[in-house]
């Protein structure tokens, strides 16, 4: 098979962390050309352009994945879908969900795929616990993703602008985990969100769920400001009576206190064996449900300034 020949707009750190090793590391497909505002251009990479308008003008690239913050996502995604290239958008996908819309039915007009990715979805265990909860009635939910800003986010001043999402950024892969093993679909019935004095993004959420039946004890709690022992756990207990626990980011998985999946995560691996079988198929695959709560957590979330944050 011919590898698809790809290109990567936005060299920061996901692209540099994921993106590329495993890009390289599969046989289905080809690095041809990168852009970076900065100019970094991999050896590895035949073109290398700062204006990724350049990259978009090659005849032989077949797909991007766009790898910049979220703000500028559906604007570059556009030009790529009318350039003809298939598009592959790192989460979250756009910065508002009519974007994201006018991008599914732009890739559908023109025939080319859209491909939002989740990474935390891509975990065995993740794919496990769905399969022990379905079908069962939850009473219970908790979220808990804490971790601290300064360490994960150094210099990102787009992640505190309007539309940059907070600690959202974060938490919207715990809701990507939700929307995936929850046996029924979840709303957001009610949210707290923190602001920082100076900031124009949330710092801290707590939100509180419900199902189409029931009240249950769901709810979420998203902080920044942790130091010391990070957490990224989602504990569930069904009304049949067991529990299940997914502990670090989703990569392993115990119910009622038995250990049943430990894996090293390999999350983009999995998005990129995705993306070859969409393209090889020629589909899209759209899926909004996280992207859905945060903008419901924002519509219906009560607002408290909190202590300003300085870096
Ligand atoms: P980042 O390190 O700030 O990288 C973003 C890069 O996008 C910048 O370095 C810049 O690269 C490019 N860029 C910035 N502004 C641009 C603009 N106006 N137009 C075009 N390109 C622009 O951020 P990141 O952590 O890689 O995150 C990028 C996206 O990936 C975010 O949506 C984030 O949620 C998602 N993500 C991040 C992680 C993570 O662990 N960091 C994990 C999963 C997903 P150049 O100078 O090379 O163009």
């Amino acid at each position: 098979m011919t590898p698809h020949k790809i290109g990567i707009i936005g060299l920061g750190k996901i692209a540099q962390d994921q993106h590329l090793p495993v890009i390289r590391a599969n046989s289905n497909f080809e690095l041809l050309a990168v852009s970076s505002q900065r100019g970094i251009a991999p050896e590895d990479a035949r073109y290398s352009f700062q204006d990724y308008r350049d990259l978009l003008g090659l005849k032989d690239v077949e797909a991007v994945a766009i790898c910049t913050p979220p703000q500028v996502r559906h604007h570059i995604a556009r030009e790529a879908l009318l350039a003809g290239k298939s598009v592959l958008l790192e989460k979250p996908p756009a910065a508002t969900l009519s974007e994201l819309e006018d991008l599914r039915q732009l890739a559908h007009k023109v025939g080319k795929t859209l491909f939002t990715t989740w990474h935390s979805q891509y975990n065995k265990a993740v794919e496990e616990a769905k399969k022990a909860l379905a079908g069962w009635s939850i009473k219970r939910l908790q979220v808990t993703w804490k971790e601290d800003v300064r360490h994960w986010h150094p210099g990102q001043q787009w992640i505190w602008a309007a539309g940059g999402f907070g600690v959202f950024d974060p938490g919207i892969n715990a809701l990507s985990i939700v929307t995936r093993i929850m046996p029924e679909p979840v709303f957001i019935k009610a949210a707290n969100l923190e602001f920082p004095a100076n900031r124009d993004a949330p710092i801290a959420a707590t939100l509180q769920f419900q199902t189409g039946h029931t009240d249950g004890n769901l709810q979420a709690v998203f902080d920044w400001r942790q130091t010391g022992p990070q957490s990224w756990d989602i504990e569930v207990e069904t009304e049949a009576g067991f529990a299940l626990k997914l502990a670090h980011g989703g990569s392993c998985l115990e119910i009622d206190g038995r250990l049943v999946v430990k894996e090293e995560p390999a999350e983009y691996q999995g998005i990129y064996r995705r993306f070859d079988a969409l393209l090889t198929i020629g589909r899209s695959e759209v899926d909004d449900a996280p992207f859905r709560l945060v903008a419901d957590a924002f519509m219906v979330g009560k607002r408290v300034q909190v202590e300003a944050f300085e870096e």
